[in-house]
């Protein structure tokens, strides 16, 4: 088998860098090879039985990604247009599916900055709800999108249980973009279980964090599952042979779940690292992200480019990602790299520098 020399020991550009594993590659030579859109694949119907049962849910949905579960689970809450949908303003929904919100669910989108510059609360939302109380101007409110973790910060549990509560209440239904779930449970300690209490339909990412090549699973009811993959076939996601896929999805959970929280404490190392250095940060550093917070702390970003390949490591200024893969020495190099850049940045023209943030660009 010819294996690529790329190697992931040293990307920190995202946690999607993380390169199968023997293990998920054999797997996938004796993976089942029945035909997935009519049901008949009996590793893709392991694989979506299993992480419905994790989340207490009756059924899961294999996609090709996470922007295929989100979206298609949105569309298949929304009924009656015009409507419009709640979610954080870094939602990865909002700002990183291509206006898919707009495009396939035609839905207007109220993005909502967390008052405590962290993680929404019921308080947030209740003041951005928009009532369906029959006033024709308006677009009510009829999902709330929730991102666990979102830039790494996992929602307080007890919070969303105030949010999932009020929900029910009024009928609300609440989405979960749980791409990075595992992270919020093995950080938090709250089980898939709690969370499929609090929300009625999660996308949980197979290749962030758990590091498969390919995949995201979408959980729901037996009735949500059924609308969504009628969706999914629509956006032209159905896939025919998938259960190679689905194989080493399972083997990449086996083999790399128990590996997160060696993940998140590498993060915090060079969190704890950085603000020792007199560098700010934008978000607690809760899982595998750490957010630099550049309009505080900037740094040019052709001047880390040029370190970061001195020291050999792969970044993008702003945010920095752990996956599994990333070893110890990779993370000594990335701790320097950031902090010369850091302070190279300090003497040159304060007009020129060019920060580089994960979703803008920023000259300050
Ligand atoms: C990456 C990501 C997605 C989308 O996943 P893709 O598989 O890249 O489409 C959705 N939500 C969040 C929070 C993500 O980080």
């Amino acid at each position: 088998m010819s294996r690529s020399k790329y190697s992931a020991r040293n990307e920190f550009r995202s946690d999607t860098f993380t390169t199968p594993s023997r293990a998920m590659l054999e797997a996938a030579l004796d993976a089942s090879v029945g035909d997935a859109v009519y049901d008949e694949d009996d590793d893709t119907n392991e694989l979506q039985e299993r992480i419905a049962q994790l989340t207490g849910k009756e059924r899961g949905l294999f996609c090709v990604s996470g922007t295929l579960a989100n979206q298609i689970g949105v569309r298949t809450h929304l009924k009656e247009p015009p409507y419009s949908i709640l979610c954080d303003h870094r939602a990865h929904i909002y700002v990183h599916e291509a206006a898919g919100l707009a495009m396939l669910s035609n839905a207007m989108v109220v993005p909502v900055k967390p008052s405590n510059g962290i993680y929404l609360t019921l308080e947030d939302i209740q003041e951005h709800f928009i009532v369906d109380d029959e006033d024709i101007h308006s677009a009510p409110t009829k999902l709330i999108a929730l991102e666990n973790t979102v830039h790494g910060v996992v929602h307080p549990y007890e919070e969303l249980v105030r949010i999932s509560q009020w929900c029910k209440e009024n009928k609300i239904p609440l989405h979960c973009d749980g791409a990075r779930l595992w992270n919020a449970s093995v950080a938090s300690g709250v089980t898939f279980k709690q969370y499929g209490e609090i929300f009625d339909s999660i996308s949980i990412c197979l290749s962030k964090s758990i590091g498969a090549p390919i995949g995201s699973v979408l959980v729901g009811s037996k009735q949500f599952i059924k609308k969504a993959n009628h969706y999914k076939k629509q956006c032209g996601g159905g896939i025919r042979q998938s259960g190679p896929m689905a194989r080493m999805a399972m083997v990449a959970i086996d083999e790399n779940l128990g590996k997160l929280e060696e993940t998140h404490r590498k993060a915090k190392e060079l969190a704890d690292h950085l603000v020792a250095n007199g560098i700010a940060l934008n978000e607690p550093p809760d899982t595998n992200f750490v957010f630099i917070d550049v309009k505080k702390s900037p740094i040019d970003n052709d001047l880390l480019m040029e370190i970061a390949e001195k020291h050999n490591v792969n970044v993008w200024a702003g945010r920095i990602a752990f996956h599994y893969q990333v070893d110890d020495e990779a993370l000594q190099s990335i701790k320097t790299a950031i902090v010369e850049a850091f302070e190279q940045t300090k003497a040159l023209d304060k007009k020129n520098v060019v920060t580089k943030i994960y979703n803008t660009t920023s000259a300050e």
